[in-house]
């Protein structure tokens, strides 16, 4: 396979090598970088430091990269640094642009203000570099060619980062096109590990010119195949093998992305977070038959809710839910009857079934779903351990309790049973069988 051209990315800033703020900007500019046919070698974290980042800058031309990406610190305080760190790097002094100047001024007078010192270090750019401008903000962007390598400084602030990589970035990167013709196939799967997974597909791929790769978040696996080819019309192996693949894989795969070239359909797919992915998919399936879905939480806590109103239009097919914390909760919104909660007690399959029905019932949707379990770390008993969780599933045509014994601490078995909680309602949905155990005892029969 032909190997990518590399691209390094340099996240600047003193608050997130302290840890003070989390990046969200690394992982944006790594797809942009990677969606673009590049493969990402270097993901640093730099303080506001010009000699930091101008060795930073430094070593990554020195290695010939054809494309830097950086964020941060091009802001008007005197702790951002970003542009005099290129400029050093570059071996080039920073100069005024006055068309940048007058923008400053123009926007500091509609805000009632006067242009002052931080403005006038804004329109500082190294020379023979260019303006990127900011759409969403003040910080405008810096873009400069070395040789082969392009280079792009962009803002910290995530939503001007992202405005910038979509109106002036990625064009300039699609007109730059990469040699070759990437083309990839994402397989989301879910309730499967990935061990389990590498070990049902290593034998199909082996030997195969396909770059494959594993991405584990808890309950899911993100499976991709990638291929540089010479040019678009060359067949595609990952393509070739698919029905098998999925075959392989079975029920657990519930989505399957086609990324070819650099602008189409499957990118556009991408752009959602990973986590909309299965929302996405059961929302589909839900709104194919008009139905829509309740959500009856206990041990998950709402982050069921959030993981599915986290997907942009899920008033689509979400009417919402009950977190039922305690039993009286639990009895008092979704009808579970103190019978239940005595004899069985609140991490059953029969409390698990009451919560869904009630849910279905109460709640002004064709399908429900409930989570009851142990997230520990306190709780476990030897019948009842740490991780069980019981999820049920309503919908008109049928319904099913499922068990599961999940791994991890406290954060993961939530995240677990979330994602097993949509993948149920999928699989009902569907006519496939359960990712758990089903429990035929009495809460599954009603
Ligand atoms: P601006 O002029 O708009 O401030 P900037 O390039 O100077 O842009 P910074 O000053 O470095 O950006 O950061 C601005 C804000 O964006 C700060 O609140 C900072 O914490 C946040 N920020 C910067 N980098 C990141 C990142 N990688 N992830 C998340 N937030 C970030
Ligand atoms: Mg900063």
């Amino acid at each position: 396979m032909k190997s990518a051209p590399r691209a390094d990315v340099l996240v600047i800033g003193s608050e997130l090598t302290r840890g003070a703020q989390v990046d969200l900007n690394g992982p944006s500019l790594r797809y942009l970088a990677e969606s673009a046919g590049y493969t990402v070698v270097r993901l640093a974290y730099l303080a506001d430091d010009v000699g930091e980042i101008a060795r930073a800058v430094a070593s990554s031309l020195d290695a010939d990269v054809p494309l830097l990406l950086l964020s941060g610190g091009l802001g008007p305080t005197t702790d951002d640094v970003t542009r005099q760190g290129l400029a050093e790097a570059l071996g080039v002094s920073v100069e005024v642009r006055q068309e940048e100047l007058d923008r400053l001024a123009r926007r500091a007078r509609d805000r009632g203000g006067e242009v002052d010192d931080g403005s006038r270090r804004q329109a500082l750019f190294p020379e023979g570099s260019e303006v990127l401008p900011n759409a969403a903000g003040s910080a405008a962007g810096i873009y400069a060619e070395v040789g082969s390598s392009m280079i792009f400084a962009l803002p910290g602030v995530p939503r001007e980062l992202e405005a910038m990589i979509s109106r002036e970035v990625r064009p300039r990167l699609l007109r730059r096109c990469p040699q070759a013709i990437q083309r990839g196939v994402l397989l989301r799967t879910a309730g499967i590990g990935e061990a389990e997974l590498a070990r049902r597909l290593d034998g199909l791929l082996a030997g195969e010119d396909v770059e494959v790769g594993y991405l584990a978040a808890p309950g899911e696996v993100e499976v991709s195949l990638l291929e540089r080819l010479d040019d678009e019309n060359a067949p595609s192996r990952a393509e070739a093998l698919l029905e098998k693949i999925e075959e392989a894989i079975g029920s657990h795969l519930y989505q399957v992305v086609r990324t070819r070239g650099q602008a189409d359909a499957g990118v556009e797919v991408l752009r959602l977070p990973k986590a909309a992915a299965l929302p996405q998919v059961v929302g589909a399936a839900l709104e194919q038959r008009d139905w829509r879905l309740a959500t009856a939480e206990s041990c998950t806590g709402g982050l069921l809710a959030r993981r599915i109103t986290d997907l942009p239009g899920s008033s689509a097919f979400y009417v919402g839910g009950v977190v039922a914390y305690a039993n009286t909760l639990k009895s008092a919104q979704l009808g579970v009857s103190a019978a239940v909660l005595a004899s069985s007690g609140a991490v059953s399959a029969s409390c698990a079934a009451a919560m869904a029905r009630g849910a279905h019932e109460r709640l002004g949707a064709e399908v429900a779903v409930s989570t009851t379990g142990i997230a520990g770390p306190a709780g476990g008993s030897a019948d009842k351990p740490v991780g069980l969780v019981y999820i049920a599933v309503v919908s008109p045509e049928a319904r099913r309790v499922c068990r599961h014994l999940f791994s991890g601490d406290r954060w993961i078995i939530r995240e677990k049973a979330v994602v097993a909680a949509l993948d149920e309602v999928r699989r009902l949905l569907a006519g496939l069988p359960a990712s758990g155990s089903v429990d035929e005892g009495d809460g599954a029969a009603r």
